[in-house]
C-alpha cells in the first residue's frame, strides 16, 4: 500500500493516539499499515533533537490555515516575566487549524517566545543545532472550548514551532513587537500594539514539517501535539539583543527561557508530505558573519 492510499484509507482517525503516560515500551511498527495505530502512542517530555535522517516520511491531507489573514480588533503584548507572549483578539473569525493529522479544529490562541543568553536561544534543536530563537504558536482544540480545559486532555493542545534565524536585515514584522518593548521590561507588563494579521509573522505550511507526539510540564505533565517548521523566519542580530530587555519579576534580565532539548533518541518523528528525502537538516548553523554580528 502506498502512502498516499494509506492517507486516504484510514489513517486520520487514529494518527494522534493517546498518550499513554505510561513507562511501557511500545516498539515502533515499521509496517506501513500498523503504523497508524502506533504514530503517537507514545509520548516524551519535550522539546527534542530532531534528527533528520531518522524521521519517517508520511503523506498527510493537507493542513488547512482559515483566519489567519484576518485582521485582529486587539492585539496585547506582555512581558509574563518569563516570555514576550503577542496575545491577538478577534471578536469573530478566529484563527483556527484543520486538516493534516487532525480530525477537529484547532483553535489559535497566542504567540511566545524562547531566548538565549547568546545565539542558542531555541528550544528544539534540528541535527544537534539550535537555533537563535523559537517561536510557539499555541492552539487548543475547539471542542474544549477553553485552553484551561484542554490541557485536561491528551488531545487538548496543539504547538505550532517556528525557528528564527539571523539575518542582517531587521524584520520588519518583528520590528512591530520589538519597537514596543521599552514600554514592558518589567514583568507582567502589557500593552496594546497596533493589529495585524497573524500571517504576517507566522507563515502557513503545508508540507515539509515534523510532527511529533510530547508533552509540556508546567505544574503538571500537558500532552502536546507538536508540529515543527522547517522554514524559518529571519531576524537581525540587533532584533535578537532587543529580547533582553525584558525583565523577571525580580527584575534580572530574562537572558535564556529555553529548555534544553531532551536527548531522548527513540522518539518517533515524521516528516510529513516531504518535497523530497532530506538527509540533512537544511535548518543549517547560523552564517558566521551574523554571529558574530551578534557576539
Ligand atoms: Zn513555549
Amino acid at each position: 500500500m502506498s502512502s498516499d492510499e494509506l492517507n486516504k484509507s484510514n489513517q486520520n482517525n487514529q494518527i494522534f493516539d493517546r498518550c499513554s503516560h505510561s513507562t511501557s515500551n511500545i516498539s515502533q511498527d515499521e509496517n506501513t499499515t500498523g503504523q497508524k495505530n502506533k504514530i503517537f502512542s507514545r509520548c516524551s517530555e519535550s522539546p527534542i533533537d530532531i534528527n533528520v535522517i531518522n524521521t519517517q516520511q508520511i503523506q498527510l491531507p493537507e493542513l488547512k490555515w482559515m483566519n489567519y489573514d484576518k485582521c485582529p480588533e486587539r492585539m496585547e503584548l506582555t512581558n509574563s516575566g518569563e516570555t514576550l507572549i503577542l496575545l491577538p483578539d478577534w471578536n469573530e473569525e478566529t484563527p483556527y487549524v484543520q486538516g493534516g493529522p487532525f480530525e477537529e479544529d484547532y483553535i489559535f490562541s497566542r504567540i511566545h517566545f524562547h531566548w538565549g543568553q547568546s545565539v542558542n536561544g531555541s528550544e528544539h534543536t534540528v541535527d544537534g543545532v539550535r537555533m537563535p530563537l523559537e517561536m510557539h504558536a499555541i492552539h487548543f482544540k475547539k471542542e474544549y472550548l477553553k485552553m484551561k480545559l484542554a490541557k485536561e486532555y491528551d488531545d487538548g493542545m496543539l504547538i505550532m514551532v517556528y525557528f528564527l534565524e539571523l539575518k542582517s536585515n531587521h524584520n520588519p514584522i518583528l520590528d512591530r513587537l520589538l519597537s514596543k518593548l521599552s514600554h514592558i521590561q518589567h514583568a507582567d507588563t502589557k500593552l496594546f500594539i497596533e493589529p495585524f494579521p497573524i500571517d504576517d509573522l507566522l507563515k502557513p505550511f503545508l508540507s515539509d514539517y515534523y510532527m511529533y507526539y510530547g508533552s509540556i510540564v508546567t505544574s503538571e505533565p500537558t500532552p502536546v501535539h507538536w508540529l515543527v517548521a522547517r522554514q524559518v523566519i529571519a531576524l537581525s542580530p540587533e532584533q535578537l539583543k532587543l529580547f533582553h530587555q525584558l525583565r523577571k519579576p525580580n527584575d534580572v534580565t530574562i537572558y535564556d527561557n529555553a529548555r534544553k532539548a531532551n536527548p531522548f533518541t527513540n522518539q518517533l518523528i515524521y516528516h510529513v508530505n516531504p518535497t523530497h528525502r532530506f538527509t540533512n537538516s537544511t535548518l543549517s548553523p547560523i552564517p558566521v558573519l551574523c554571529k558574530k554580528q551578534f557576539e
